[in-house]
């Protein structure tokens, strides 16, 4: 029988198999060669010390265990081409693991994207960064992927259900992700291998008789007798299905508007604001390794950090290590900032959206927009960063200490972000009390990350597409929206999601009530 250990090595000994199986011998009393193969199982990083240690849980076969491989299969899909119809609106994760679990309950799944598939929409977002050109249909929040496509691709989700987290770990290592996704604390995939992936599963769901249409934006819902009936698309065609899921992401500003004309029940929904900080990534390694230089067996070193400031918290939002900072606006008129970073993340700054929560009451000069306060709210700080920014992609930024004093910076240097940046007192941007928490609060980083308060970090503004504005509300058993029957509002548009991991997971939740309301065996879940 293979023994499992837990065990805490020095980066060297954790990067190194010789070296890891000598220390391991000597724990177990057995001679290195004794030992056939070494299965780690989980991954972290422990930096809370000055020396910095990786924990790792291992299994160790033995001369004599038997050690298998384990290759992780793709489910068994049928072929769907003559099954029920049920629509998917958006192909972000929600949308695509949506679509791959309908089909392994024999349904044929109709996925629409507004937006290009991945090859398609590189010269968009190319558009985008040298242009400041902004294509409403096809930008870093929509198209083939959804909004994490261009991403860090982080996996981490706060879901408690590590059974649902590990099943989309796994069909994702199936479709072609590294598995060290499966064994690391903080996994990630990165910008550059994700779009392939993503390809990948969309093929699948054509092979397996699924359709997915590219350019094809949702205008309009049919209803009838609170009823889905089908769906209108921009040029006008109608596509006819009962069941309906509608996973269009925090952006999809037209959606919440179509919803909110038609009188479908929507509700506004707090969200986090606030910047995009950039540092060198040096320097947050010199803080978070405690060294001057990291060297070659740490990877570039994150962070996470919250304060309570003025009664809200104010956080680290999708903290990108070795990054760029994106233009991720979605309209012309506006500007918004997102993070990426390469699987490699050998970029040499370190981003991080520092937002603060909001509250319902925060949108009160916009009361008159009901359901839709907290996006308009959203929308006119990112039109107001727009306008001081000087009406291009380019963004409002300050150096950080200059912030916490009210300071225009005079030389802002060259950030990652490349539509570039224009100095502008970022209390301009914001109201008041959100400033005032912002600088608060930055202070306070300062104070238990020692280094991180700086004029070498640069404040990019705004960062306002943390999650929805709004939610979609459904049954907490069936999953329908509360007044419509067949519309299933999925995934982080309609309020259920944060992140990729927990809008895949939310994607075959839908899926799998619609499969149960029609007796297609469900998955236990
Ligand atoms: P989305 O991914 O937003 O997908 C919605 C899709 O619906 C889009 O493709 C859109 O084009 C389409 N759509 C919208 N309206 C219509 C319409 N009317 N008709 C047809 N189609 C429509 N999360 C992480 O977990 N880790 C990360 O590292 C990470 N990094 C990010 C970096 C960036 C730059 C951005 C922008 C986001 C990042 N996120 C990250 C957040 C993550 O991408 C989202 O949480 C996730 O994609 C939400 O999934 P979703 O399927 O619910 O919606």
């Amino acid at each position: 029988m293979p023994k499992e250990l837990l065990l805490q090595v020095t980066p060297e000994i954790a990067a190194n198999e010789l070296l890891l199986k000598d220390y391991l011998s000597k724990q177990i009393k057995v001679i290195p060669q004794e030992i056939e193969h070494v299965s780690i199982l989980k991954r972290s990083i422990d930096a809370r010390q000055k020396v910095v240690k990786i924990n790792l849980k291992v299994l160790i076969y033995l001369k004599g265990d038997t050690f298998q491989e384990n290759i992780l299969q793709l489910p068994d899909y049928p072929n769907v081409s003559n099954a029920q119809e049920v629509i998917v609106v958006g192909a972000g994760p929600a949308g695509l693991f949506a679509a791959l679990q309908l089909i392994e309950l024999g349904l044929k799944p109709i996925v629409i994207e507004r937006g290009k598939d991945v090859r398609g929409r590189r010269r968009d977002l190319k558009a985008i960064n040298r242009d400041h050109i902004v294509d409403e249909d096809s930008n870093y929040c929509f198209g083939e992927g959804g909004a994490g496509t261009y991403s860090d691709g982080k996996l981490y989700t706060r879901s408690k259900k590590r059974g649902d987290v590990n099943r989309i770990l796994e069909l994702l290592v199936a479709y072609g992700a590294t598995s060290d996704i499966l064994v690391d604390a903080h996994p990630h995939i990165g910008t550059n291998k994700l779009p392939k992936i993503i390809e990948d599963i969309r093929e699948k769901i054509k092979e397996c008789g699924g359709q997915v249409l590219f350019e094809t934006r949702v205008t309009d819902i049919l209803i009838k007798n609170n009823e889905v009936e089908g769906v209108v698309v921009q040029n006008g065609d109608r596509i006819l299905a009962n069941k309906l899921i509608l996973a269009t992401g925090h952006s999809a500003r037209d959606i919440f508007e179509l919803l909110d004309r038609k009188k479908i029940f929507i509700e506004a929904k707090p969200f986090a604001l606030g910047v995009r900080a950039e540092h060198p990534q040096s320097l947050i390694d010199s803080i978070q390794y405690s060294c001057d230089f990291r060297g070659e067996l740490l990877p570039p070193a994150p962070y996470s950090i919250v304060k309570q400031v003025g009664g809200r918290g104010m956080y680290s939002f999708c903290m990108c290590p070795g990054g760029v900072i994106a233009p991720c606006a979605t309209s012309p008129g506006e500007v918004v900032t997102n993070g990426w970073s390469p699987s490699k993340r050998d970029q040499a700054t370190a981003n991080s959206g520092i937002v603060v929560e909001l509250k319902l009451e925060d949108f009160k000069p916009f009361a008159k927009f009901g359901a839709l306060a907290g996006m308009e709210f959203q929308k006119s700080i990112e039109q107001k960063a727009w306008h001081l920014a000087g009406q291009t992609q380019k963004v409002p930024a300050q150096k950080m200490i200059d912030f916490t004093q009210s300071k225009v910076s005079k030389d802002i240097p060259k950030t990652s972000y490349v539509p570039g940046t224009t100095p502008v007192e970022l209390g301009q941007v914001f109201p008041g009390f959100l400033t005032q928490i912002l600088r608060e609060g930055f202070t306070a980083f300062g104070k238990s990350m020692r280094g991180y308060l700086t004029n070498e970090a640069i404040l990019h503004a705004p960062e306002s597409r943390t999650s929805s504005p709004v939610r979609i509300p459904r049954d907490g058993i069936t999953l329908e929206h509360l007044q419509i029957k067949g519309l299933y509002p999925c995934g982080e548009g309609a309020g259920y999601a944060g992140g990729i991991i927990s809008a895949a997971i939310d994607g075959e939740k839908c899926a799998l009530k619609i499969g149960e309301s029609l007796n297609k065996n469900p998955r236990i879940i």
